[in-house]
């Protein structure tokens, strides 16, 4: 089985209680584990699979206590880096139909420092680029393209997700900017609806994964909700259905799905021909739409990413 690196932010989601989706009202906070890179490593481990995070948080509580949650979901934390600045803090809200708002307050994630022995790692790995917070500079987004240059000349399987924010990137022509050396060579990209329409400049979905496919990426799942996933190749494009469910919090769910997809991929001995493999490829994505579905049944991230033995039953 293949490692998978996944590097980007951890962070705290502090989640407003019993407020609706209005933060300026809200008066209680629940403190979680979040940054959608750290989800993913950790949707990885608890079904099984073998992922590493790459990340920085602050050198206080807040950290310690990130740490421990992705150390006790399985995920190798040997490289995560523990800085002098404070953890950063994102505080989140939730609609009744599990929908999210957020207040960002940046701290130790942009502090991470480039490894250059870790390149050697990097052959016959995956590596996973989720974007959130990567590219709006600091440390993190010098190492970011640092790793993405190794992961390139060790012939890495590239995934990337942009994870676009609007609270976070007021300029959204520096944001597509910034994603398309990714788009251009990443082997896998996952997309929402609105970052498939954002980085495409189409409205059309069809017409986005065409030029986001001219861009250069090879395979694209496009995340779509209840409505499932759009696999979209070179060759094909099909939408594949989710499975039913009540969702009470949709936080985590597109990191289960790109997580779940991984661990299988992660798996597979020959990743250039499952690339080619509709069929397989297909298989994935409708075990990684119950990955995602699963999530929104329960509230938070990382405590509401499934275990395999529910993905079996
Ligand atoms: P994020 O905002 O965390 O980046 P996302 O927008 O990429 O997430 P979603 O589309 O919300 O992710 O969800 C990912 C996957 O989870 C979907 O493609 C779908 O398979 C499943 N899923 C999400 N919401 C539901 C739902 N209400 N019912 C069934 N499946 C769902």
């Amino acid at each position: 089985m293949k490692k998978v690196f996944c590097i980007g932010e951890l962070l705290i989601d502090f989640v407003a209680e019993n407020q609706g989706n209005d933060l300026s009202k809200a008066k209680e906070f629940t403190k979680k584990a979040g940054g959608a890179p750290a989800n993913v490593a950790c949707a990885i481990s608890k079904l099984g699979g073998k992922s590493t995070f790459i990340g920085s948080v602050g050198n206080d509580p807040f950290g310690t206590f990130l740490l421990d949650i992705l150390q006790s979901a399985n995920v190798d934390i040997s490289l995560a880096q523990q800085s002098e600045i404070f953890t950063t803090l994102a505080f989140v809200s939730i609609d009744k139909d599990g929908e999210r708002d957020f207040v960002f307050s940046r701290g130790a994630d942009r502090e991470l420092k480039y490894n250059s022995s870790l390149k050697n790692d990097f052959k016959g790995s995956i590596v996973h680029f989720g974007a959130a917070t990567a590219l709006l500079g600091g440390n993190l987004e010098d190492a970011y393209g640092r790793y993405f240059f190794d992961a390139l000349t060790q012939n890495s399987f590239i995934s990337f997700d942009p994870n676009y924010r609007v609270d976070l990137w007021k300029n959204k022509d520096s944001f597509i900017k910034k994603c398309m050396p990714f788009v251009q060579k990443a082997h896998l990209c996952k997309f929402s609806l609105e970052e498939a329409q954002l980085l495409s400049g189409k409205t059309s979905l069809k017409k986005a994964c065409k030029t986001l496919h001219d861009i250069g990426t090879e395979t694209i799942v496009v995340t779509l909700g209840a409505e499932g996933t759009l696999l979209s190749t070179k060759n094909y494009s099909k939408t594949i259905p989710s499975i039913a469910v009540k969702p009470i919090d949709t936080t985590g769910a597109g990191d289960a799905f790109i997580g779940c997809l991984l661990k299988q991929m992660s798996g597979h001995p020959n990743l250039d021909t499952l690339l080619q493999n509709e069929m397989e490829l297909t298989t994935m994505v409708a075990m990684a739409n119950k990955a995602g579905a699963i999530t929104t049944t329960n509230f938070g991230a990382i405590e509401a990413l499934p275990y395999q033995h529910q993905l079996d039953s």
